[in-house]
């Protein structure tokens, strides 16, 4: 039985998780879930897999659950806070920690995991964004087994050689192709772009996902983020990273070998599949996806992204490339203008101007331990901010 910390119970990867392990219960238990604040979804989780440990963001949160599972006669432990989460990802009775935390906020609690040598399910794609190396080092030092969450990864995870280390020049990879769908905005005027609401921009084509992702979708600074975690996870310099755009997100990326073979991994645009991937590696597990119809899907398509159309891809290119905290930088940034996009307060354009701006103003630095970073972290929302204020 393997029992599983969810962090971020109740976000979209939170509740495709608890979807495939609720098929499976011979072979998974919840030991520990979080969520920030949705208190009564998390009560209603609580009943339905009755975890030892439940963990929320603040004391009143935490009184509010509490009042509703002793109603309800449920034994779950009540905690919040970032140590408390630090606490149920590196407990010694849980095997495998999800980390669907959205945002920097994931951090602390996935490097605990990653340190106690927990088996890391990976879906939080800001965290290794932010601490490169020394999440990477973390994994190692502890032996713990890190597995990718986010579709792209886990297929190029699925592609790469079974003994495969993160060697460079090694196995014969010539370059790794990382899919985008172009999100929202592919074929929209470049010219209207400035004036594209939240709600358009979190309405993507083909996948449904929490509003933060779904604007760096738009935008396409997922896809950048995903080329710095590409590059963590594998080993592979950004520049053998190609994005290709393929707007059907059939293929969920590819791995190309010098001998010329590519290969793909093909699937419905559904999490459930690389979650149920990666909770059962290597064995394979059914995750209520459907399998594609090849004939109704009919054509794939492919081009190349449009660095005009989508600046922050490039800034997170230059990012990786000017490397230390760059890329902490440009996420902080990111995380601050999306928040204020989504609030109304800056226009979706504003979001690569400002991400610049901060990174123009903050040279980069080395990492070399947790607490600089998130210092680092701070610094870049605070110059964001202040430009937004100015
Ligand atoms: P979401 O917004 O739906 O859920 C986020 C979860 O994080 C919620 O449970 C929320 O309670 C928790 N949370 C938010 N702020 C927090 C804070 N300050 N402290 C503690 N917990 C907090 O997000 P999501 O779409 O499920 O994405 C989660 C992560 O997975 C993100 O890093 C995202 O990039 C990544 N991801 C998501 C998808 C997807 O399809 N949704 C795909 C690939 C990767
Ligand atoms: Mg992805």
């Amino acid at each position: 039985m393997q029992r599983i910390t969810l962090l971020g119970a109740t976000g979209s990867i939170g509740s495709s998780t608890l979807d495939v392990v609720a098929r499976h219960p011979d072979r998974y238990s919840v030991f520990a879930m979080s969520a920030h604040s949705k208190v009564d979804e998390l009560a209603d989780l609580c009943e339905q897999f009755r975890p030892r440990y439940a963990v929320v963001g603040s004391g009143e949160a935490a009184g509010q659950l509490e009042s509703l599972l002793r109603q309800r006669d449920i034994p779950t432990e009540v905690a919040f806070g970032s140590e408390a989460l630090c606490a149920v990802a590196s407990h010694a009775e849980c095997d495998t920690v999800m980390a669907a935390i959205v945002g920097a906020a994931g951090l602390a609690p996935t490097l605990a995991a990653a340190r106690a040598g927990k088996k890391v399910l990976l879906a939080n794609k800001e965290a290794l964004v932010m601490s490169g190396q020394l999440f990477m080092n973390a994994i190692a030092a502890s032996g713990s087994t890190l597995l990718p969450i986010d579709s792209e990864h886990n297929a190029i995870f699925q592609c790469l050689p079974v003994n495969y280390c993160r060697t460079p020049g090694n196995h014969g990879i010539d370059r790794i192709l990382l899919t985008a769908s172009g999100g929202p905005f592919l074929n929209r005027d470049v010219a209207t772009l400035e004036e594209v609401t939240p709600e358009e921009a979190v309405a993507h084509p083909n996948w449904v996902m929490g509003r933060k992702i779904s604007v760096d979708s738009a935008t396409m600074m997922n896809k950048g983020l995903e080329v710095i975690e590409a590059h963590w996870l594998f080993g592979v310099a950004g520049s053998q990273i190609e994005v290709v755009v393929h707007p059907q997100s059939v293929i969920h990326s590819m791995v190309s070998y010098v001998d010329g073979s590519v290969l793909a991994q093909l699937g419905n645009p559904d999490m459930r599949t690389p979650i149920a991937h990666a909770l059962a590696y290597p064995e394979r597990i059914a995750s209520g996806v459907a399998p594609i119809d090849l004939a109704k899907i009919a054509q794939l398509r492919f081009e190349r992204p449009d660095f005009v159309r989508f600046p922050c891809l490039k800034l997170a290119y230059d990012a990786l490339e000017h490397g230390g905290s760059a890329s902490a930088v440009l996420n902080a940034a990111n995380e601050v203008a999306v928040e204020a996009f989504l609030e109304r307060r800056i226009g979706f354009g504003e979001i690569a101007r400002l991400i610049a701006r901060v990174l123009d103003r903050t040279p980069a630095q080395p990492i070399d331990g947790l607490d600089g970073l998130l210092e680092q972290d701070r610094a870049a929302r605070d110059l964001t901010r202040q430009l937004i204020r100015e």
